[in-house]
């Protein structure tokens, strides 16, 4: 059976809350090897991912790794955390920058992911398996897709055990990326990042603003079949699951999907992949 990992976002009512249970009973008979909850930077939202991490964890019975961004976070906001998730039993974080939400001018002390990295080997030793983001397709705000590669490989300088990439729907992309991080010296898995497509509108939106290519021939058939969402569904769930089998039979360690706290999409490409 293909190794899989699942990320979740942190429910914010008692609505999203009965979603995301309807969606991890759903899914967790897939016997994922971890599941991850994203995390929002600043205020509020603070609580929303340990909250989540602490029911899965406790209520489903799942090994669930927290998202940690630094961005717009003070070191001693970080620490307190990272006490917390280990308090919870939590053996895994997945560390990021993150992106400052429109209008929250807070930097942070933190500028890198890589800054992130380091300190959490500072503070906790080995305690974390990390795994940090990478992207075949070029971080948006990188200045180029060669220093983007040397800043991925700071990253798992300052000690990250493994890397998750951003979407992608052109697996030479991800073939490409693998070899040249492998050039460069660096030894870890790179999972893959899978995006189930349940909605183009909303996908096109996503991608725009992450810097992931939805190719054209993909494109124009969702944009095709209009207000159709079922045939969306089915062409997107067969162009993502052939991607997949193309991405496994290359040598992609695992997969990691994107579910969006839906069950369907990551259903029908894992139903497919048999
Ligand atoms: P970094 O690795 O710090 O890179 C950010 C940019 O800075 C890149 O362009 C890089 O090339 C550049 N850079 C890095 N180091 C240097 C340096 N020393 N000098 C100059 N430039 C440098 N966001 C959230 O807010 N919450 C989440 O839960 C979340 N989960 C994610 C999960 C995955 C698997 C991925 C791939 C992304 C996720 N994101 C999340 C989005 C992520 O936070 C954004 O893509 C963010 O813009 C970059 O984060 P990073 O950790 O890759 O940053």
């Amino acid at each position: 059976m293909t190794a899989i990992s699942l990320e979740f976002y942190p429910p914010k009512n008692d609505e999203q809350r009965a979603q995301l249970d309807r969606t991890v009973r759903r899914l967790a008979p897939r016997a994922p090897q971890f599941v991850s909850v994203t995390f929002g930077a600043g205020g509020s939202t603070l609580s929303y991912t340990p909250e989540t991490v602490r029911s899965l964890r406790q209520d489903h019975g799942l090994d669930a790794a927290p998202h940690l961004s630094c961005m717009g976070g003070t070191r001693a906001e970080l620490r307190e955390l990272l006490q917390l998730y280990r308090a919870l039993g939590c053996r895994r974080i997945v560390a990021l920058r993150g992106d400052l939400p429109s209008g929250m001018a807070r930097m942070g002390e933190f500028r890198y992911a890589s800054d992130l990295v380091a300190f959490i080997r500072e503070e906790h030793g080995d305690h974390f398996r990390i795994e940090v983001g990478c992207y075949p397709e070029t971080h948006p705000q990188a200045e180029d897709a060669l220093a983007d590669l040397r800043h991925f490989k700071a990253k798992v300088d300052a000690g990250a055990d493994s890397a998750i990439t951003q979407y992608f729907f052109n697996a030479d992309a991800y073939f490409r990326f693998v070899d040249d991080v492998r050039a460069a010296g660096v030894g870890i898995p790179v999972i893959p990042g899978i995006m189930p497509i349940s909605n183009f509108s909303q996908l096109r939106r996503f991608s725009e603003a992450c810097g992931a290519e939805i190719p054209r021939w993909m494109a124009k058939r969702m944009q095709a079949y209009g207000d159709d969402a079922e045939s969306i569904r089915e062409f997107a769930a067969d162009a993502v699951a052939a991607m997949c089998r193309r991405l496994l039979e290359g040598g992609a360690p695992e997969l990691h999907f994107y579910t969006l706290n839906l069950a369907k999409p990551t259903e029908a490409v894992l139903s497919r992949l048999g």
